[in-house]
């Protein structure tokens, strides 16, 4: 959840007094990163206007937008935009992730539409970003100072595995703090095991170490996210005495880290372009979705349909 299913919407924003809804907007994107937990098979489907106005109206408290990629194409960005436009007023918080290769096109109208931050995924900084993601650094740098003209604040997010855990990238990633902005934050989280991707995964201990050997405490920028789906792959569960402990033992400052019990999962629902919502837990394995996820109706509100999920859950 936290990384790789609403970015830093988790991060200091009274997630846990209220809810949080993650739209996926369409099923393509511009790049293929090694770590991609979404659906190899692209699609050029884009999400309807109907579920437009179910997102809007859905009576949450914070959108997070999310791709594949929002800003991909222009029919992309028209459908992006018009769910932003139409939340504006019914949301408190109004969160955007993109890859920005497409952000500098549209940083204006993100302004004019009132988001309160822009994620950025990353994985690497200026020397290591594009043999990660196979574009060059300069063009997502663009788009990230389009955006800061712009007074939009932008962070950076970076996934964890084990190609980019070392000293010499994190030292590398630190430095994008420069590009950011005063307002802009770091956000880091471990990379989710997913089958069939090209990325190894990084022990949860050999990332906290890294980090602090790395000097994450003292950079300023850098915080750390946490969540069920983190942990669930390592341990038993993110409050179980492992993690505490591993935190511990590792000297990392907590004041840097958000961790997101399933409490916190369980105030955000997932919905796809397609149609569907899903529990965040639920969300990794795509091949699952239509077991797993209920369709989006315009008899029955998203809120029921959460609760449906929970109770799912629960049996
Ligand atoms: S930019 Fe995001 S959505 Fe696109 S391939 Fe990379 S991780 Fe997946």
């Amino acid at each position: 959840m936290a990384g790789a299913i609403i970015g830093s919407a988790t991060w200091n924003q009274g997630i846990d007094n209220g809810y949080t809804l993650g739209v996926t907007v369409n099923g393509n994107c511009n790049l293929k990163c090694g770590h991609c937990y979404l659906p190899r098979e692209r699609s050029a489907g884009v999400i309807s206007d109907e579920l437009i106005r179910a997102c809007a109206d859905s009576g949450f408290d914070r959108l997070a937008i999310v791709g594949m990629e929002p800003l991909l194409n222009k029919s992309v960005a028209r459908q992006t935009l018009k769910l932003l436009e139409q939340s504006q007023e019914k949301f408190q918080i109004l969160g955007f992730i993109t890859n920005g290769l497409n952000l500098g096109s549209y940083a204006k109208e993100l302004a004019a539409l009132g988001v309160d931050y822009v994620d950025v995924s990353f994985d690497g900084g200026p020397s290591m970003y594009q043999a990660r993601r196979g574009v060059p650094f300069d063009k997502v740098r663009r788009g990230v100072e389009s955006a800061l003209e712009e007074d939009l604040t932008v962070h950076a997010l970076h996934t964890l595995y084990g190609e980019n855990v070392s000293e010499e990238s994190l030292v590398d990633m630190y430095a994008l703090g420069n590009i950011l902005g005063e307002s802009g934050k770091q956000f880091f989280s471990p990379y989710v095991f997913v089958k069939g991707r090209e990325v190894q995964s990084a022990d949860l201990s050999h990332v906290l170490q890294t980090l602090v050997s790395s000097g994450f405490n003292s950079h300023e920028t850098a915080h750390f996210l946490l969540d069920e789906l983190n942990v669930r792959q390592y341990v038993g569960g993110i409050r179980c005495s492992e993690v505490q402990t591993l935190f511990q033992e590792c000297g990392i400052d907590m004041k840097k880290v958000d961790l997101a019990p399933l409490e916190k999962m369980d105030n955000v629902l997932r919905v796809t372009w397609d149609g569907l919502c899903l529990h965040p837990l639920d969300t990794l394995d795509t091949k699952t979705y239509s077991l797993t996820g209920l369709k989006v109706t315009s008899q029955i509100s998203l809120f029921d349909l959460r609760s449906k999920l929970l109770g799912r859950r629960c049996l």
